[in-house]
């Protein structure tokens, strides 16, 4: 595996991918949007910040020289995955989207799906205490539902904002027996997630399960066509072996 690769992190498994890379000796820069006030950086080069949409990705591409592009942003980072998609066309550099897997509902779970943040907020606009755990951006859907709203974020969200919230910060991962507590504490009686996969924040879904508490589970939306897709990191470093990198160009000077 030679070449500069990015990786469009943000993600446990963007890190985990950054720390095999640099063990496995290859040159790696992790981008991050820079909006987590105090964020857990990968291993190896750090960047930080947009790239001025998929036109300013492709520029970036081509002056640092990448030989490969790793998109291993959350699930629901649309317009970053569709920049790299078509920054990725426009250049010809490989790119792979990392994404795990979806959570599947098993015996027990009270799951109802719907495709967006405002659909979520109409589904439960008839109960009593909210849990939402979508992240700070987009609680502007929640601002009209009367209930009362535990909202839970990295950093401080901004308004709009339900009018019954509390907010509590705090980043996963999180014990199913703290999430019992925690919605036992609050008397929650739905939770509102993303469909964002992983162990890092399922144990609320357990936690919902056992206290016989329904979930609304918002859909990702879809993944740009011709991209290849690996749900792991292991997946992802064997792919990239597989890649005949191209030699890299030449890096403008610092
Ligand atoms: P988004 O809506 O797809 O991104 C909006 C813009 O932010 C992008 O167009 C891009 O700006 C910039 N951006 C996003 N991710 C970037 C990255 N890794 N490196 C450089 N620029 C990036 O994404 P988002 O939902 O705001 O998520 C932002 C970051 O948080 C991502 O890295 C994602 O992995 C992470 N994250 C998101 C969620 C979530 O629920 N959405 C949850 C956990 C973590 P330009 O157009 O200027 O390039």
């Amino acid at each position: 595996m030679t070449g500069r690769v990015l990786v469009l992190g943000g993600t446990g498994e963007g890190r985990a991918l950054a720390a095999a890379l640099v063990e496995h000796g290859v040159e790696v820069v992790s981008s991050l949007a820079g909006r987590v006030a105090d964020p857990v950086l990968p291993a190896g080069e750090v960047r930080m910040g947009g790239f001025g949409g998929a036109d300013g990705l492709a520029a970036w591409l081509r002056a640092e020289g990448i030989a490969a592009v790793v998109d291993a942003t959350h699930p629901f980072a649309a317009s970053m995955t569709d920049s790299a998609a078509r920054a990725a066309a426009a250049t010809g550099v490989p790119l792979l989207r990392l994404q795990r897997p979806g959570w599947v509902a098993e015996q027990g779970d009270d799951w109802q799906w719907v495709g967006s943040l405002e659909e979520a907020a109409r589904a439960v606009a008839g109960f009593d205490s909210v849990f939402l755990t979508t992240g700070r951006q987009g609680l502007a859907a929640f601002a009209g539902i009367p209930g009362r709203c535990l909202v839970r974020s990295v950093d401080p969200p901004a308004p709009p904002m339900p009018p019954r919230a509390t907010v509590l910060l705090a980043r996963g991962p999180f014990t199913v027996s703290d999430e019992r507590a925690l919605m036992r504490a609050h008397g929650v009686d739905v939770v509102v997630t993303k469909d964002s996969g992983g162990t890092m924040t399922a144990a609320k879904l357990v936690a919902a399960r056992e206290l016989g508490v329904p979930v609304v589970l918002v859909r990702r939306p879809p993944l740009p066509p011709g991209v290849p897709v690996v749900a792991t990191v292991a997946e992802a470093l064997a792919r990239l072996a597989g890649h005949e990198s191209r030699a890299p160009a030449a890096r403008p000077p610092a």
